[in-house]
């Protein structure tokens, strides 16, 4: 077995998908096509139903693959075949066949993370990305999305194979479990073969607003020493009249409320993180991870001098990773541009990237990171390339505006639920869209619904509903929205593909460097 595919010109995989395509009276997707230890591989479309066909000239080739029993004839000559749902079982399969579709650690390349909350934005995402220079996480997705969206950590995984199969995208790729917050989060996106394990620990910060001097002092005295590996002697004295140099931004100096302060904020979090950790290292064995530690979801943004202490403290407990995702200053809002000082924003992300560089190095990694086109810029050039950005919803926002086009009805009634739903979804999510700003159903007309995928209040709307919208049922038990939903989608998914690679396109040039 040579485990190097046959290379195929334009012409012969043109002659490989008509074959196909008559014998099946079905689409064969030339992108996916692929010959490798004389086994093809390819995606056959009819209608909105996907299969995957497996044909070599030994029938034992086929072995594993679960599905119906067919003949291709292949240049004149007939060999077995086998026709496979797009399914689970079948995917782990492929996943063993074909190496391109096992995610892999990213590293230090730059990157963009593209969450998919509907399954359906692979292609999409492989369009805007590729030849762009930027690693890509296509399987992405919170635990919070996962149960939002009725979707296990394996359907995320397998939604993004397939994806890559179709596109035949062999350019390597990771996979981000985002936001774990326990052990068993770990454990169930392990499994899954998920390679990006981000932690959050936001739940074990403390907030440190309104204590005076001798409350912090009372409150240092009290951290978990234990699960911190130290005393708090040991912390004053590594830390407190101590003054770090950074590279390319003025020294960092620690006094003693000035290490209080960080330690009592973060360092019930970061012990958290030593334990979410080591349980990582030992149940992953030789399996390759990686991992990013992410405190965007706070309250008050990160200082520097709490990113430098939280960093010097990981590192300490011995806990490796590739990316930090700070809470930044100003308001990173879901499915909008930045809020706030750009300016300001500039100068303490040039602090966050120096240290970053000093101690690591390692990315920054901006979390809500979808629309914020005004300081891409700004944090592109100021990471010199250590950045990583991830999007969640901002591609179910991008099938809304598709749907807007292609089922303006299902928009309408999508968009009048969404008026029905918005405050209480929108816990836990940062969003300030106001209900009185944006339309009913009956208000708008044909022409605007696409367009109202460019309001800000629209855009907050739809972003916090989405997992009313795809998993609320009918009277009947069946899905309101989300069968519909997919259906129209997978009918025209050019048009989905098309809408994704122009607007996270724009994403991806904003963060040229
Ligand atoms: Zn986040």
């Amino acid at each position: 077995m040579s485990n190097q595919p046959v290379e195929l010109d334009n012409k012969q995989i043109a002659r490989i998908a008509d074959d196909v395509s008559r014998q099946f009276e079905a689409e064969a997707v030339h992108s996916s096509i692929i010959i490798l230890d004389r086994c093809l591989y390819l995606l056959v479309i009819k209608g909105t139903q996907k299969r995957l066909l497996v044909s070599a000239p030994q029938a034992p080739r086929l072995e594993g693959f679960v599905g119906r029993d067919e003949t291709v004839v292949m240049e004149d000559k007939e060999q077995p075949a086998r026709l496979c749902e797009c399914n689970a079982e079948n995917a782990a399969v492929l996943r063993q066949r074909l190496s391109y579709l096992v995610p892999v650690p990213v590293g230090l390349s730059a990157s963009i993370g593209l969450g998919d909350r509907l399954g359906l934005a692979t292609p999409g995402h492989i369009r805007a990305v590729k030849g762009s220079g930027l690693k890509v996480f296509l399987a992405q997705q919170s635990i919070r999305e996962m149960t939002r969206t009725e979707r296990s950590p394996q359907q995320v995984m397998d939604d993004a194979l397939w994806g890559v199969f179709q596109e035949g995208f062999r350019e390597g790729f990771g996979s981000d479990a985002d936001h774990l917050k326990t052990t068993d989060d770990i454990d169930a996106c392990l499994a899954a073969g998920f390679t990006l394990f981000t932690f959050d620990p936001g739940d074990h910060v403390q907030t440190t607003a309104g204590l005076d001097p001798a409350e912090l002092a009372a409150k240092f005295s009290q951290l978990p020493w234990d699960a911190l590996q130290c005393r708090p002697a040991d912390s004053i004295t590594r830390y407190v009249g101590k003054c770090f140099s950074l590279d390319g931004a003025e020294n960092l100096c620690f006094n003693e409320q000035e290490l209080f302060g960080p330690a009592v904020k973060y360092a019930a979090a970061i012990a958290h993180v030593a334990k979410l950790y080591r349980h990582l290292a030992s149940t992953a064995g030789d399996r390759p991870f990686e991992v990013e530690v992410s405190v965007d979801e706070t309250d008050e943004p990160t200082s520097p001098l709490e990113h430098f202490y939280v960093v010097k403290e990981l590192q300490r407990l011995g806990v490796a990773f590739v990316s930090l995702a700070p809470r930044f200053v100003g308001r990173f809002e879901k499915g909008v541009d930045y809020i706030g000082d750009p300016g300001q924003f500039e100068s303490t992300f040039a602090q966050h990237a120096a240290i970053a560089r000093t101690l690591g190095p390692y990315k920054i990694s901006i979390h809500s990171g979808s629309d914020k086109f005004s300081v891409y810029p700004i944090a592109a050039k100021l990471a010199r390339g250590l950045i990583h950005v991830k999007t969640a919803g901002t591609s179910y926002l991008e099938a809304l505006r598709t749907l807007g086009r292609i089922d303006p009805g299902l928009f309408r009634e999508i968009l009048d639920f969404a008026h029905e739903r918005y405050e209480e979804d929108k816990a836990s999510y940062h969003v300030s869209a106001d209900p009185a700003k944006l339309p009913h159903a009956a208000d708008v007309s044909e022409e605007q619904l696409p367009g109202l995928l460019d309001d800000f209040h629209a855009r907050q709307f739809f972003h916090v509903t989405y997992g009313s919208v795809l998993t609320t049922t009918d009277a009947t038990g069946g899905l309101r929205f989300g069968h519909r939903l997919h259906t129209a989608l997978q009918t025209h998914e050019a048009d989905y593909a098309d809408d994704l690679k122009k607007h996270l396109g724009r994403h991806v040039k904003g963060l040229k460097y």
